[in-house]
């Protein structure tokens, strides 16, 4: 692209997007703009609007404990927010660009990052009919500083009148990536290298020579040894097109099935190796456990027990057994249904939910303690909660009053697991038991 003479490089942010976005010129813009949005839908414009509108206008959170509704502007985390960012933010770039009398070029858009050519002495004007169009959408701007500005994560040189890219991070960027001695399988510590390497060449337009400082200073940080880092930029740092070329050739033919497993080093290879010389279509990728959603703190406040859903749960009774139970809606829901089931077994009216709790309820007249109910384990996953149920019936069969045919269906594959548990809790639970006799009674443990 041309630069025309005496213009420079600005960017325009929006002050916090999100809670910023009126929803009243949301909805406005799909109802204008519903010949497009038509060809995508069934159904029609009214229905339409007031499916959006409650979707934006149900969604709450909680903080402290306390319940807020937000007011204006679009949810943080709902999946909805994003589409109806871009689509105010296309819809005002429109309208502020129909009645600018600034020389305004090279306009573009990411979201709510948008970079454009304007004449120095029009920034200003520029900024004034940006902010003008609505007094809730408010905009930042920069301005380029010798000949450069940052753009996403580009950094943008003005040399003479072309525009070239290098690479660009911010200054508190952590440069940390996948680290080579983290638990992952090889392959996958490669293709992020190789990712960072493709990515780099891709947003440098000038300055090839520094590509190769870039990618080795960073993966040598990263724990990468220098003979792997030669081998991939040996190797990828000249083959471009690689990935895409090879991508469409199976578009078509694709009867992969495609499945995960939780990385093991060493077994998960193995596994991977069996499966794959039964199965011929097979292609098995590796996951990890342990994520960085696991390692933070968590931030939102938690919800109460009862109020959670796709749990295995515990009742203790009076008699100190317990009862294991799954449920996959509320636990509230599930334990008032459990009240209510031993509420009718003792009128003498018969019930469809006859579990072992109500059961045992029944026969030795006991109370459980529904209130001190607690959560085993949680999963989403109805087959997966199930199997859960069985392994925690299992682990606690000393102590509890499920039924035998609860656990029939669990693999004898899990035994030795399952008896392996099992002693660890119990060792666990001896060094709790001798812990707390420890600390009651401190003078008995002195004495010699
Ligand atoms: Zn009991």
């Amino acid at each position: 692209m041309e630069v025309p003479p005496n213009h420079i490089m600005i960017s325009l942010d929006v002050v916090s997007l999100f809670p910023s976005v009126p929803r009243k010129l949301a909805l406005n813009i799909i109802k204008e703009s519903w010949h497009e949005i038509q060809r995508h839908t069934t159904i029609g414009r009214d229905l339409f609007v007031e499916v959006v509108s409650f979707c934006l206008e149900t969604t709450h959170f909680v903080f402290k404990g306390q319940n807020y509704i937000q007011k204006d502007g679009l949810p943080m985390g709902s999946p909805l927010s994003p589409v109806m960012a871009d689509v105010v933010m296309n819809h005002a770039l429109t309208k502020i660009m129909e009645g600018m009398s600034t020389s305004v070029v090279g306009l573009t858009k990411y979201v709510d990052d948008i970079f454009c050519l304007t004449p120095r002495e029009g920034v200003e004007n520029v900024l004034s009919k940006f902010n003008s169009f609505h007094p809730n959408l408010q905009f930042t701007v920069e301005v380029e500083k010798n000949g450069g500005i940052a753009y996403l994560d580009t950094y943008v040189i003005r040399e003479g009148s072309r525009l070239n890219t290098i690479w660009y991070k911010k200054p508190i960027a952590s440069d940390r990536m996948m680290n080579f001695f983290s638990q992952h399988p090889l392959q996958q510590k490669v293709s992020t290298a190789v990712g960072f390497l493709k990515r780099v060449q891709r947003l440098t337009t000038t300055n090839h020579e520094n590509i190769k400082t870039i990618v080795f200073t960073r993966l040598k940080m990263n724990g990468y040894p220098p003979g792997l880092i030669n081998t991939i930029w040996n190797k990828y740092s000249t083959q471009q097109q690689l990935h895409t070329t090879t991508e469409s050739q199976n578009d078509d033919t694709n009867t992969t099935i495609y499945k995960s497993l939780t990385y093991i080093p060493g077994l998960s290879e193995r596994i991977r190796r069996l499966l794959r010389s039964s199965i011929s279509d097979l292609h098995i990728s590796f996951k990890s456990n342990h994520t960085v959603k696991t390692l933070h703190t968590i931030l939102k406040d938690r919800m109460h027990t009862e109020m959670q859903s796709g749990v295995v749960y515990c009742i203790q009774c009076e008699c100190d057994k317990v009862y294991v139970g799954k449920t996959i809606n509320r636990l509230k829901t599930r334990i008032y249904n459990h009240k209510y089931s031993v509420k009718q077994r003792l009128e003498g009216k018969t019930d469809q939910d006859a579990t072992a709790l109500v059961t045992h309820a029944r026969e030795n007249g006991h109370t459980f303690k529904y209130e001190e109910a607690t959560i085993l384990d949680r999963c989403t996953h109805g087959k997966q909660l199930e199997f859960l149920e069985m392994l925690h019936i299992n682990l606690t069969s000393s102590q509890n009053v499920n039924k035998k045919t609860d656990t029939e269906t669990i693999s004898n594959i899990y035994s030795s697991l399952l008896h392996r548990m099992k002693q660890e809790q119990q060792s666990r639970e001896r060094e709790r038991d001798s812990f707390i006799t420890c600390i009651s009674s401190p003078d008995r443990v002195h004495r010699p």
